[in-house]
């Protein structure tokens, strides 16, 4: 059957979902969404005894575990409340290493014994699931014969309900570890990250002189970048559906070259799907913020305001997910690929990254008194370091397929790792390096008679877009991770690096006040000792030019282009020390998740593979061959030479693709190695000839959705 461009005709139709959203009255009460679906604090407060209440609050601030008695009481609250709301079942919802979520639903219902059926759900329920988990990804950790595992309640981010049109779940937050108590999922490492960077942020703010906070926390806020497209063309497309990329299709006439979309105005259908995501998400108490077009055409972005790691990690991947359900609400398709076109922008998603104390802190903003310019001097200095030590382990903590496409080809940004921090702070940093801190009167501060410090910039004032870790002002914006990314291992890796290089600091800092140093003088001499150490890592050029890895080869920072160079560094030597210091991954864990990120990697390219295997033999190349045929009959031997040539060549390197699929007998890194080094080329050989087919054989012949008909119909 002849593909006819008709059909676009329908793609480009689109209604409001049902009888659309409308337009409530905002100031009324009862129209406000917000965290509706949410077993939040003050539906806790409300609902449960007073002395319940207190007990559960006090037992989260403290950190300690939760007294069985207690968690009856929330259960019981918690179940009444999902009732009212209409759910029927509650799950345990977690994040395995598939960096997805998982659930498995259970009725509150359970027969009563005479013939009725009453709802349940006891506090047991509630703290402790016992999933089948032996087709989780383990790395080796669990084999299939042992195969329990465990999920557990995570009071710190709250339950929360998801609705379907014909029904409603109950999602409880939990963490997924095996029966022996290994970390399978991405929660709690994280947890155990924001704990021990805690304990040693604590050490260095008392060492400081502030007496105050009594913890310390991260806040992440992730920019997310999506692509929409009709669903009429993903369904057309068995790459799209296999691999969530295309595996062919030629550059259309026009690209982003106009630079027209990027916050140009949003198409009407996709603000319509955007407004219900919003709105889903915000029932979910998930602060989205802002929204606008991004750079590629039909690509989006969506960003929150940031919150507590744990919690903002979870709502990530809320994000993610309401993005795809709606998208389809409105006949749309939402790809989170990160290269889900070639030669058109890829999705990345930016992870702002600040530590705060409960006190309110922000310890990575300059603040304006000689006293907070200490701390965030000391602070800053720190991740710096730590960055520039694990500047590998940070690469491998983004490494997947997709992210290949873009960390490994001079897209933004690149596989070296480099930090931006802005010409202000470099000039602090330059002035404490030379031993001229307040020496220009004006900008400084004179304290206790010492010359301590520049007078730091507040806001982080130019930026640099090209910058994988920036410094913004307040934070600093980790611009790596691919767009289907969990939070939780870039996440872990920030936090326990930074732990680490914080107590690598106070322990100087604690030798200099031995010396009898104040603690300004100790810390700006710290700080000049490790930023010289450190300083390569700051660079606030062009990163995505030729010269930027001449100079960083120069400079011995990691140039990882692909994800079997990077995996490596989450088993390296210092990456098992920090993480067996701070117990935040053992030797076992670790080694696991890299196991299993590198199945992943020859897994996802094996697919890609046979996917455009069987798409260039049964799709493709029968078109060219219609197409040759009808050239023949009309006696145009020019052209039908022209076309034959193609025909062959595609012909041959189908062959060399389909022989590259088969069995190499290697595994592990060799079968990494094989699928970057055999499979991936005779797969883009693949699609070179193809795509040069598009351009020539006849449009009605030719059976895939073309790049301009995805990217411009919406
Ligand atoms: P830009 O595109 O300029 O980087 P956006 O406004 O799109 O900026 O996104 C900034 C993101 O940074 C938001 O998600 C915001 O919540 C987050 N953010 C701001 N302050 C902090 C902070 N202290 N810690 C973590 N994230 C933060
Ligand atoms: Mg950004």
């Amino acid at each position: 059957m002849p593909r006819l461009r008709q059909p676009n005709i329908d793609a480009a139709q689109w209604q409001v979902n049902g009888a659309g959203l409308g337009r409530p009255d905002l100031t009324q009460a009862d129209n406000q969404v917000f965290a509706s679906h949410v077993f939040g604090m003050d539906v806790q407060r409300q609902r449960l005894p007073k002395d319940v209440f207190k007990r559960l609050q006090a037992t989260l601030e403290e950190g300690v575990p939760l007294d069985p008695a207690l968690a009856d009481q929330v259960a019981q609250a918690m179940k009444e409340w999902a009732l009212e709301k209409g759910a029927t079942h509650y799950t345990h919802w977690f994040q395995p290493l598939t960096g997805m979520t998982a659930e498995k639903h259970d009725s509150f219902y359970a027969p009563d014994g005479d013939g009725d059926a009453l709802p349940e759900f006891s506090g047991k329920e509630l703290i402790q699931g016992e999933p089948d988990a032996s087709s989780f990804p383990t790395g080796g950790i669990r084999a299939t014969f042992e195969a329990r595992g465990y999920t557990a309640w995570d009071p710190t981010s709250p339950a929360f309900i998801l609705e379907n049109p014909n029904g409603a779940v109950l999602c409880i937050p939990t963490a997924f570890v095996s029966w022996t108590g290994e970390a399978l999922d991405h929660k709690i490492p994280l947890l155990r990250s924001m704990s021990a960077l805690s304990t040693s942020a604590i050490r260095a703010l008392r060492l400081l002189g502030d007496e105050t906070p009594r913890g310390v926390f991260t806040t992440v806020g992730a920019e997310q970048e999506y692509f929409l497209i009709d669903e009429q063309y993903f369904y057309e497309r068995p790459d799209l559906i296999n691999t969530g990329r295309t595996l062919f299709g030629a550059k259309p006439p026009k690209g982003h070259e106009l630079d027209e979309h990027y916050f140009g105005s949003i198409p009407e259908r996709v603000l319509a799907c955007m407004l219900e995501v919003e709105r889903e998400l915000a029932q979910l108490g998930v602060p989205i913020k802002t929204r606008h077009n991004e750079v590629a055409p039909a690509q989006y972005e969506v960003a929150p305001v940031f919150e507590n790691s744990n919690v903002g990690s979870d709502h990530q991947q809320l994000t993610m997910q309401m993005l795809q359900n709606t998208a389809r609400r409105y006949g749309l398709v939402c790809l989170l690929h990160e290269k889900p076109f070639a030669g058109v922008n890829g999705s990345g998603k930016h992870n702002n990254w600040s530590i705060v104390t409960d006190a309110g802190g922000n310890l990575l903003d300059p603040g304006d008194t000689p006293h907070e310019n200490v701390m965030f001097l000391f602070f800053c200095t720190a991740v710096i370091a730590g960055v520039d030590k694990h500047q590998a382990l940070l690469r491998a903590s983004v490494a997947n397929a997709g992210q290949d496409h873009r960390l490994g080809a001079n897209e933004a940004p690149p596989a070296i790792i480099s930090i931006f921090l802005g010409a202000e702070l470099e000039r602090v940093f330059a002035a404490i390096e030379a031993g001229e801190e307040g020496q220009e009167s004006e900008q400084s501060f004179l304290r206790m008679g010492t010359p301590v410090l520049p007078r730091l910039p507040m806001h982080g004032g130019d930026r640099n877009r090209t910058s994988p870790f920036a410094f913004t002002g307040n934070k600093f914006e980790f611009r790596a991770l691919g767009s289907s990314h969990s939070l939780g291992l870039p996440n872990t890796v920030l936090n326990t690096i930074a732990a680490e290089a914080i107590d690598m600091l106070s322990d100087r800092v604690e030798q200099g006040l031995r010396g009898g140093k104040s603690v300004e003088d100790a810390v700006v001499e710290v700080v000049r000792e490790v930023w010289t150490e450190h300083k390569r890592v700051v660079f606030d050029g062009d990163n995505y030019s030729e010269e930027w890895e001449q100079e960083a080869a120069r400079r011995g920072l990691e140039n990882l282009r692909s994800t079997p160079d990077a995996l490596p560094w989450l088993i390296n030597e210092q990456t098992v020390q920090a993480f067996s210091r701070y117990e935040v991954l053992s030797e076992r864990e670790l080694e696991a998740r890299y196991e299993v990120f590198l199945e992943q990697y020859f897994v996802k390219l094996n697919i890609e593979a046979e996917t455009a295997a069987s798409m260039a033999r049964t799709m493709l190349l029968p078109a060219a061959v219609r197409h040759l045929a009808s050239l023949r009959a009309a006696h145009l031997p020019t052209l039908a030479e022209e076309t034959e040539a193609l025909v062959n060549e595609l012909a041959d390197r189908i062959r060399a693709l389909e022989h590259a699929n088969l069995d190499p007998g290697l595994e592990e890194m060799d079968l990494a190695r094989y699928m970057r080094d055999t499979v991936y080329p005779a797969m883009t050989a693949v699609r070179e000839t193809a795509d040069r087919l598009e351009g020539i054989v006849a449009d009605d012949l030719w059976p895939l959705p073309k790049y301009e008909e995805m990217l411009f119909i919406k």
